[in-house]
């Protein structure tokens, strides 16, 4: 825990354990802090709590019920326990209302690796479930270019509905209906291009479930590994996870961890790349026109012509337009090229692709 020097630090005991926290926190994040689990589904560390799913309930002393632990902010001296006989059977009997319409198979099923039902089924340790099943029977949205809704799957968790307010501030999407009648969707069910979607895919990554996911990637197996790096598409940097299947880009998520873009991406670098470095029409090798036609050429070839051109243009006579998606070295160079070599200060950089 990171604190500064005027922030207030708060003691408390949480299941017999002394864990500091800051003033202001809550007894979710403090029990997180102090390595000490407690489930959660409608949770998420860039959305305002929203105590929907109930599963994070706790016990505290001296306070009535059970208050759930994502919106309840520590006090000096709380004593919280978050595992007794009753708060596992009241978590078990949630869990069970939350799966009554869902379809059942989504506990074992391996297609989504991202699904938190699966992991909360495992920590709270529910393997069947006993209440009769509803089958909403919803029809699956495929109205936007790059991911699905289903609905089907949906557990009202409201995560998405958060971050495209909160965190996107596009409104896209709502709560629609009340009661058991109760959905997420557009306004008058509008398509998500009519309703002002940015197809950011934020709603995607937040989902605990498989009702919102990528189109593209969906069939193309789980991920072996993942590898961190920088979207190429514009100057903002954002830190992307590529996930790789059988040496090839079958996703990019972004990155929570990390200043620049804490878990978010524009559409282009959340579903523009994988698509993009395995695109059939994609260059891979130079061309070099000839008599009106693009023909290939070795790199070597390339190179040669370009040097053997540039060599009758100098000073300001000669340009260079850089572009944002060259890293920060490859720019420096372009721009040690044209003043060292075409001594020109003529260089400049185009922002936005
Ligand atoms: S893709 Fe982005 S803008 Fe569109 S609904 Fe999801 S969060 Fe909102
Ligand atoms: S679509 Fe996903 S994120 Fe949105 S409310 Fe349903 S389960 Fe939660
Ligand atoms: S193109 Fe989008 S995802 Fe990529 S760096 Fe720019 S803003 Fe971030």
């Amino acid at each position: 825990m990171v604190v500064s020097e005027e922030t207030k630090i708060v003691n408390l005991t949480i299941d017999e354990q002394q864990v500091k926290t800051k003033e202001g926190a809550t007894v979710l994040e403090a029990a997180r802090q102090a390595g000490i689990y407690i489930p959660t589904l409608c949770y998420h560390p860039s959305l305002t709590p929203y105590g929907a799913c109930r599963l994070c309930v706790v016990e505290i002393e001296n306070m009535r019920g059970f208050p759930t632990s994502c919106t309840t902010p520590v006090t000096e001296g709380m004593v919280i326990k978050t595992n007794t006989p009753q708060l596992k059977e009241l978590r078990h009997n949630i869990f069970e209302l939350i799966l009554a319409e869902h379809p059942k198979q989504c506990l074992t099923c391996a297609n989504n690796l991202r699904c938190e039902l699966q992991e909360v089924a495992a920590r709270i340790g529910v393997e069947q479930i006993s209440l009769a099943p509803i089958h909403k029977d919803l029809p699956i949205y495929q109205d936007s270019p790059f991911f699905d809704r289903d609905y089907n799957l949906c557990i009202l968790c409201g995560r998405c509905v958060r971050v495209c307010q909160e965190v996107r501030g596009a409104g896209a999407i709502a709560f629609t209906y009340r009661g058991s009648q109760a959905l997420v969707g557009t306004a008058f069910d509008k398509t998500l291009e009519e309703s002002g979607c940015q197809f950011c895919g934020a709603c995607v990554d937040v989902c605990p479930t498989g009702a919102l996911i990528d189109r593209h990637s969906k069939w193309l197996g789980l991920p072996e590994r993942s590898v961190i790096t920088t979207c190429p598409y514009c100057g903002v940097g954002c830190q992307l996870s590529l996930e790789v299947n059988r040496g090839k880009v079958v996703r990019s998520v972004p990155i929570l961890e990390n200043s620049i873009n804490q878990g978010q991406a524009c559409v282009k670098g959340r579903f523009g790349i994988a698509e993009f470095v395995h695109h059939s029409e994609r260059l891979t090798t130079p061309l070099i026109r000839r008599n009106g036609e693009l023909v290939e050429a070795s790199w070597d070839k390339a190179i040669d012509l370009i040097a053997d051109k540039l060599g009758r243009y100098k000073g300001g006579q000669f340009a260079f337009i850089a572009s944002a998606k060259c890293t920060n070295e490859e720019n420096y160079l372009a721009q040690k090229f044209t003043r060292a070599v075409m001594q020109t200060n003529n260089i400049d950089h185009c922002a936005r692709l």
